[in-house]
């Protein structure tokens, strides 16, 4: 009887069969693989491959078997290095390695590979499964090239835009300049016009070269604020005087409403901060035809530690698809509005920059037809009571004169014939003239043989520029034991690395062209003249020079009391400075005061000292203005 053995025959062919449909299985497995598959032994011979591998290697699967594993690619040494690696840490991941087939062709693979064991968790070799990354790196490769050269592009158009503005100035220094005094002379009716006309075209071109060049320096990083002590109250109503005349003449109100809490005296960037609201309350008003526009200053809501300012219209409004685009450069609601209203699409999107660099954020609220409201809010630093110096309040004037620069000796070092007539014509309006020379050679001749009061120093200058003149006379200055002249740079570079190198090479301010006769003259006033003018009511008039003569008193009284180290005596006075200069309109008076209480207060004799000279100083430059 020979069933039972059957059974065992057809049992053992029931498990063959199964055994081969697993195997059949194990296989497609490995074969339906897109990454190229492969075991080799301890020693890196490759023991198994799929299909993937044998194109990979361009080798059959008998080639491949039994042959070291690191021969298939560009770096053997690197690839036997990677399967000692699966080996010693058990696992590798993201192995990069080029593999090349016998007629050359490369293909980049990444590997992940792990070792394997039997039931004995004895080693039998490496697992490794490569993919081809050949695309991904090729991808990778094309998107950085691109960055480069989308960075590059980008720089270029800086550098170009920093470029054009400078080329454009230079000419457009004798336009505006040749405007504004021909606008002096006498002229026909209809000749006054068309000047009027063609000032107000330059300054419009003056004023979109500046847009764009503040957009190219905040968009390349090149956009620094300052961190200036400053009136607040002040900003503001410079903001809006220079708006005033625009409003009038639309029969538009235009009001300051300061919320309680809101500082006096901050520190940041006071010149930034004015131009976002001329520019956010010059739209007001643009975009306004009755009712009134309202600048609104109160601490943020949001947070205590900085500002909201609101300005707030009754105009046309803005629509709800429109309220974010309208930040973004060159945006407008509809391009009609510069047929309209004129204006460039850069306002906006300057001012978010440059409330972004105050760390602050800007946005509007609008509604069609009632009117639109702008906030933004930003943080400054308050001042504290001893900081402000007596520099920073020098007043600055519209200045259309120059008094006491007749006495002037001032040496103009320019090559162009055009810039010499136009200078020479704002210093005759002063009473004032040059002496000239028409490079920085003969500038430092001039300067080494005469004696001047100003140098007005073109940078760009044949035979020698002129930071180099400037440093030679510095040079020369210092070997003489001279005081240093006040030297303006002139040059059409408004970017601040050349304000600096003009200023690293020695020279005391810096002055772009086109360069307008006020600039000039206060510029003059302000480090030729040394003077510090500040505007006080008239209805003092008759107080003020006691109260200075009072001042001066105080100075020798300080000098007593230092010696006699009567502190307590120090103190009153400087308290009573405190009190009473703000209150005459001479607010650096009440702030020297207020450090000689403190400096009394602790006996420090230096500080003391320091002040007392510093309240002579302002004394000896100061000249009122009643106004
Ligand atoms: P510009 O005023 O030079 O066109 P801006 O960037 O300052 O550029 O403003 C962009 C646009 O936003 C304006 O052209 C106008 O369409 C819209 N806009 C700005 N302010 C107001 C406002 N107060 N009321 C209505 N529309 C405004």
């Amino acid at each position: 009887d020979n069933t039972a053995r059957k059974q065992v025959e057809e049992e053992r062919m029931k498990l063959d069969q199964r055994l081969r449909d697993q195997h059949f299985y194990t296989r497609s497995l490995i074969e339906s693989n897109i990454d190229a598959l492969m075991t080799t032994d301890p020693q890196g011979i490759i023991t198994d491959v799929n299909k993937q591998m044998e194109a990979l290697t361009g080798c059959t699967r008998d080639e491949l078997i039994g042959a070291p594993f690191k021969s298939n690619f560009t770096d053997p040494d690197r690839a036997e290095a990677g399967i000692k690696l699966v080996l010693s840490e058990k696992k590798v991941t993201n192995y990069e390695l080029t593999a090349r087939t016998r007629d050359g062709r490369e293909t980049v693979v990444s590997y992940n590979a792990t070792t394997f064991y039997d039931r004995d968790r004895r080693l039998q070799g490496v697992f490794a499964a490569a993919r081809d990354v050949t695309e991904r790196k090729l991808l990778d490769h094309a998107l950085e090239e691109a960055k480069e050269s989308a960075e590059d592009a980008n720089s270029a158009k800086s550098d170009f835009l920093a470029r054009m503005s400078h080329e454009i100035r230079t000419p457009m220094n004798s336009i505006i300049g040749m405007a504004d005094l021909l606008w002096e002379t006498p002229l026909a009716t209809e000749q006054r016009e068309y000047v009027r006309i063609f000032r107000k075209a330059g300054s419009q071109l003056l004023d979109l070269i500046n847009d764009i060049l503040d957009l190219s320096k905040v968009e390349s990083g090149h956009m620094t604020l300052e961190n200036l002590d400053f009136e607040l109250r002040e900003v503001l109503d410079r903001a809006l005087e220079m708006m005033a005349i625009r409003a009038k003449e639309k029969g538009l109100g235009l009001e300051l409403d300061i919320k309680p809490g809101v500082p006096d005296v901050l520190v940041g960037d006071p010149a930034r901060l004015r131009q976002v609201l001329i520019n956010l309350i010059g739209n007001a008003v643009k975009f306004t035809q009755a009712g009134k526009v309202t600048l609104r200053v109160e601490r943020d809501p949001d947070d205590s530690a900085g500002l909201r300012f609101a300005v707030c219209d009754t105009g046309m409004g803005i629509p709800a698809d429109r309220r974010e685009l309208i930040f973004a450069a060159y945006a407008q609601v509809d391009t009609s509005t510069t047929r309209k209203f004129g204006g460039s699409g850069l306002g906006l999107a300057i001012s978010r920059r440059v409330v972004e660099l105050m760390q602050g954020r800007i946005w509007v609220e609008s509604s069609l037809g009632t009117g639109s409201t702008f906030y933004f809010t930003a943080k400054f630093l308050e001042a504290g009571a001893q900081s402000p110096g007596i520099d920073e309040s020098l007043a600055t004037r519209p200045g259309e004169l120059l008094e006491g620069g007749a006495q002037l000796r001032i040496l103009l070092a320019e090559d162009s014939p055009d810039n010499v007539v136009l200078i020479q014509s704002y210093l005759k309006t002063a009473g004032c003239s040059a002496d000239l020379a028409p490079n920085g050679e003969i500038a430092l001749q001039k300067f080494m043989s005469g004696t001047y009061d100003v140098v007005l120093m073109d940078v760009q200058m044949p035979v020698m520029d002129g930071l180099s003149a400037t440093r030679r006379i510095r040079e020369w200055e210092g070997a003489n034991g001279r005081e240093p002249v006040p030297i303006f740079a002139l040059t059409a570079h408004a970017l601040p690395e050349e304000v600096k190198k003009s200023l690293d090479a020695g020279c005391t301010a810096h002055l772009t062209k086109p360069i307008r006769r006020a600039t000039l003259f206060r510029a003059i006033e302000e480090h030729a003249l040394k003077r510090i003018v500040v505007r006080v009511d008239p209805n003092l008039a008759d107080l003020i020079p006691g109260f200075l003569e009072n001042r001066r008193r105080d100075v020798a009284t300080i000098a007593t009391a230092l010696g006699q180290a009567d502190f307590e005596a120090i103190r009153i006075v400087g308290h009573n400075m405190k009190g009473s200069g703000a209150g005459y309109g001479l607010v650096a008076i009440t702030e020297i005061g207020a450090s000689l209480e403190q400096s009394a207060t602790r006996c420090a004799s230096d500080e003391i000292g320091a002040q007392s000279a510093k309240l002579v100083r302002y004394l000896d430059v100061l000249r009122l203005e009643y106004r």
